[in-house]
């Protein structure tokens, strides 16, 4: 028994970033349309014959994007904004839509379920009518038969594509649902003439949220109507992240092939296998969102668990989600202890196609048994390391479980008034300034010890002066240092973190050209000295204003990070939250009167299933809350979350206690700031007045606009003013005149006030 295989989805930025730097070459003019096509063209092959040669029988199609696959569903839709109507060319439109231009304001973006991955959200409305353009997919599908890859074609699925998207005109996004299958439709009607048999995947992650009677229906209507289109066409219906099985329920009695469900963060599948009749299992038993080797032992048994309700042969083997979500391989890492502990995608694919090579063999060939064997070898070791396992750390998360400040918000914001004596309306950033070239170029000298120690301190602290320089000129309120030593939010930190493994080619896509190189922690966390406090001080001793200083949250380290399966989540969290409660009382001791704790990423490590809410609520937020537990009543704790999705959160949010919090509401408007007041929200926003996604620099008028407008829905005693979030990836010709003309609005908005 062999079972066939299947990848859910694959790398689109490739091994060393190639997208990447072409997307970016070509936004700065560096390089013509025609050589970003030939890149991703090259890219596409390369991806293909990859999966190809590691024998993967099923390989998608239309996984790469330019961008984001959810904008390019809206394309294929056409459902296209009417702001971007006028641009004529293909390309700059779509590009426009996903990042604005001097004109037009882009989409909204957000983050993909529980990941970091960012997708574009979908504007619709009764203007818009959806007609197919099927160009990229059939240009796709025929780049991939030319080169005789076998592919399925992947689109978002109908629901999912609806369920994420927003109206602008209080329609229902539901009521477009005939309209979106009529355009699914007729593609899956023009694919069947593209080859005898074309296996279309449809991405319904937005299942595994549950289905109520309301999507049962929607959900039986769509696939009855897709998965009977043509023979020719067969359809797989697609989830990840989470268990399925109200969903399953429904599928099975459409003419749908195959069902696509995750078994590493969806082990409940496991109960809805019965069902299952004659469709098609697509069983994602390959991690494709974290980096561990998978531990064949235990997936031969599960493996063996389903064919007890499923014949081998309807069963596809596949990775838990799209290997979009992990670095793209290992090969290219320099030796070390954790490396021979990771499979990366290229690897996850050689796992795939071995553990359905060998499940149900009553006999393993030698090379079998050896890998085999080898595996369980290198498993054992890790179990047994010094690293994994410090009994001081472990002694500590039993003794030091404090959560809670030493004075109340109401009289600690008295004090902090007192203590600080800003203006109404302070002004502030988010921590980041540009993230130049040369900053680039002086960190990677020094981590490649090129120049020293002393000359890497006296560059950064030279851009630290430049940008107290520049906020003491545009006359902001409350200073930051610019984070010019930081590469990443979390990874600097977990370079200076115990329990961290750093890679050196670990990108994974977050948005666009955007990569992030997420840490590992593969062991207990400790911290050997102080992280921030001697920069912090620097930028302090600079100026007069107070400098706020900047630390990355418990929470956000833990979900940005690829954390080990070998300790709760829960547990992970408590050891990054006592490392952090003790740079907090260094950076008080050392003068510094704000700190913000970002937790960007609070809300991405929520649980997509509703039952399982209450527990990640009460380790996140007891978690954060245990970091800034030694602040003194006049030290200022600000926290900064860069999305406008509070409605479910907002208690969570209060509970947090913050004395202010920076949020993003300059893509949302004000809808975001209402349930502050609803809700009675008594602490400290600094809601976003623009948005930094975009190079656009909003004029004066246009903020002072913004400004007002917050101020039609909080009073002004509660508001800060700052830009949506930090600004490392703007460039200082957009940061400046911006940041003038928000303080200059706010000046103007003080004197009338
Ligand atoms: N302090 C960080 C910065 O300004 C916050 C980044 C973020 O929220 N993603 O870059
Ligand atoms: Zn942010």
């Amino acid at each position: 028994m062999t079972f066939k295989t299947y990848v859910t989805g694959f790398s689109r930025i490739g091994e060393n970033r190639e997208l990447k730097r072409a997307l970016e070459n070509f936004w700065r003019g560096k390089i013509s349309q025609d050589a970003l096509e030939e890149t991703a063209q090259t890219l596409r092959k390369k991806h293909w014959l990859t999966q190809q040669n590691a024998g993967i029988d099923l390989i998608s199609i239309n996984d790469f994007s330019y961008y984001d696959t959810m904008l390019d569903a809206a394309v294929l839709l056409n459902a296209v904004p009417a702001r971007f109507k006028q641009i004529d060319d293909e390309l700059a439109r779509y590009f426009a839509m996903a990042r604005g231009n001097d004109d037009v304001p882009a989409m909204e973006m957000t983050k993909w379920f529980n990941t970091n991955y960012h997708y574009l959200v979908p504007e619709l409305n009764r203007e818009i009518k959806l007609i197919l353009d099927a160009k990229k997919v059939k240009q796709e599908f025929q780049e991939a038969k030319a080169l005789g890859i076998n592919g399925k074609i992947n689109l978002i699925g109908p629901l999912t594509f609806l369920a994420l998207s927003k109206t602008t005109d209080n329609s229902d996004v539901f009521d477009y649902l005939p309209a979106v299958l009529d355009v699914y439709t007729e593609l899956l009607k023009e694919v069947a003439n593209w080859d005898e048999c074309v296996t279309v995947q449809f991405d319904e992650p937005v299942l595994v949220k549950g289905v109520d009677t309301a999507m049962a229906e929607r959900l039986n209507t769509s696939y009855q109507r897709l998965a009977s289109v043509s023979e020719n066409v067969r359809v797989a219906v697609v989830t990840y992240f989470e268990h399925a099985s109200e969903a399953v329920r429904v599928l099975v009695k459409t003419p749908v092939w195959g069902i696509g469900l995750d078994f590493v963060y969806g082990k409940e599948n496991i109960d809805v296998l019965q069902d299952f009749n004659e469709k098609v299992l697509i069983a994602g038993v390959i991690d494709g969102r974290n980096i561990w080797l998978n531990e064949y032992d235990a997936s031969l048994s599960l493996l063996t668990q389903l064919t007890n309700s499923i014949p081998a042969d309807q069963i596809y083997l596949s990775t838990s989600c799209s290997l979009l979500h992990v670095p793209y391989t290992i090969e290219n890492e320099p030796e070390s202890m954790v490396k021979n502990w990771l499979a990366f995608g290229k690897e996850k694919l050689a796992e795939l196609t071995f553990l359905s090579h060998v499940t149900g063999k009553k006999e393993l060939s030698e090379d079998e048994e050896a890998l085999l064997l080898e595996r369980r070898n290198v498993l054992a070791a890790k179990k047994s390391d010094e690293m994994i396992h410090n009994s001081v750390i472990r002694f500590r998360m039993k003794i030091d479980l404090g959560t809670e400040r030493s004075a109340k918000f109401e009289d600690r914001i008295q004090i902090q008034k007192k203590a600080l004596n800003l203006p109404i309306l302070p002004t502030t950033t988010i921590g980041s300034f540009p993230q130049t070239v040369e900053l680039r170029k002086t960190r990677s000298s020094y981590r490649q010890n090129k120049i020293s120690e002393a000359e890497y301190q006296a560059q950064m602290k030279a851009y630290i002066d430049e940008c107290v320089a520049f906020q003491e000129e545009a006359g902001l309120d409350v200073f930051v240092h610019g984070e010019p030593e930081r590469n990443d939010m979390v990874e600097y930190f977990g370079e200076l973190l115990k329990g961290f493994h750093f890679t050196q080619n670990g990108w994974v896509q977050s948005y666009g050209s955007r990569c992030v190189k997420p840490p590992v922690i593969f062991g207990d966390i400790s911290h050997p000295e102080a992280m921030t406090v001697e920069w912090i001080r620097y930028a302090q001793s600079k100026t007069d204003k107070p400098m706020k200083a900047m630390l990355t949250g418990p929470i956000t380290i833990l979900n940005w990070s690829f954390v080990r399966t070998d300790l709760p989540r829960s547990e992970v969290a408590l050891q990054l939250a006592l490392v952090l409660k003790d740079e907090v009382s260094d950076l008080q001791k050392a003068g510094i009167k704000i700190i913000q704790v970002d937790e960007a990423a609070f809300k991405e490590g929520y649980p997509l299933r509703a039952e399982k809410v209450v527990d990640y609520e009460d380790w996140a937020v007891k978690n954060f809350k245990r970091a800034v537990s030694t602040a003194n009543p006049e030290t200022q704790i600000h926290t900064h979350m860069c999305y406008s999705e509070f409605n479910e959160i907002i208690d969570v949010i209060e509970e947090l206690d913050a004395d202010v919090i920076t949020i993003e509401t300059a893509r949302s408007g004000n809808e975001l700031l209402k349930i502050f007041r609803d809700h009675n929200y008594q602490n400290e926003i600094g809601p976003g007045v623009y948005d930094i996604h975009s190079p656009r620099v909003p004029s004066m008028a246009e903020l002072k606009a913004e400004i007002n407008s917050r101020l039609e829905v909080l009073p002004v005693s509660q508001l800060w003013v700052n830009p949506d979030c930090g600004l490392k990836t703007r460039r200082w010709e957009e940061v400046r005149p911006a940041l003038q003309n928000m303080v200059a609005a706010v000046k103007e908005i003080r004197a009338e006030i």
